[in-house]
């Protein structure tokens, strides 16, 4: 009861110095934790549990998984991805606001949301990084806000700047897959050895796997033994 009380107070604080309305309900926020959502929307979201390919985490319409043709055809470079959910409802409101309303404290519960994958053990957390044109635009990159949600929390060595993106790639959507592979050749590239090393790999979502590929494929290159994707919301490819 007494805590309750405490929690309307800080939750009463909060909203006069950040006014703010839930994006997905448009009622007043009554939490600080997930705000500016509310409690019991960004309690909808619930890790995806349907069918999905065994390696790149597509979902698949049938109820039996399996890996996916296009991992069979075109094996990645990672031994696995892993997924919260599907990027739709309130996830994907959420992942939005962060990335271009910008509001950074989202990082953290959407961090969280990581924390409850079956994540493997490895010896370094790596963001995906960003091209310096567009870190100066946005002014933070979401998947190394995540990652670090994610060392911490696994209490794993993050590492950064050491996987660049060094080539300045057009946004990815509309493109096909194959486009999106041209489009992202090259574009990463390790500045150390990453030799014997396992490695965890955070973005925030996974369409094509395009990205999740080509970080990986760097990583690999520079000498890691093994490479896993974790991300917050696997999308459909338009
Ligand atoms: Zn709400
Ligand atoms: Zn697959």
């Amino acid at each position: 009861m007494r805590r309750n009380f405490a929690n309307n107070i800080i939750s009463g604080i909060f909203n006069t110095l950040y006014p703010s309305t839930c994006p997905a309900c448009s009622l007043k926020t009554d939490t600080i934790a997930a705000a500016p959502f509310c409690l019991s929307c960004w309690s909808t979201m619930s890790k995806y549990t349907g069918a999905s390919c065994r390696i790149c985490a597509e979902p698949f319409m049938t109820e039996y998984s399996g890996i996916c043709g296009h991992c069979i055809k075109n094996p990645p470079p990672f031994s696995k991805a892993l997924c919260f959910g599907r990027y739709e409802k309130v996830l994907a409101q959420a992942i939005h606001a962060l990335k271009f309303q910008k509001i950074k404290r989202l990082h953290r519960p959407l961090g969280k949301l990581l924390l409850q994958l079956e994540l493997p053990q490895v010896d370094a957390v790596i963001p995906i990084p960003m091209h310096l044109n567009g870190l100066r635009e946005r002014g933070f990159n979401q998947s190394l806000l995540l990652a670090k949600v994610v060392a911490e929390g696994t209490r794993t060595p993050l590492i950064i700047d050491r996987l660049i993106k060094g080539k300045e790639t057009p946004p990815q959507i509309g493109l096909t897959a194959k486009e999106r592979t041209a489009n992202l050749s090259g574009a990463f590239s390790a500045l150390r050895s990453f030799s014997g090393m396992r490695i965890l790999l955070v973005d925030d979502v996974m369409t094509t796997g395009a990205t999740a590929r080509a970080g990986a494929k760097a990583l690999r290159l520079a000498g890691a033994d093994d490479v896993t994707v974790c991300t917050l919301a696997r999308a459909a490819a338009t």
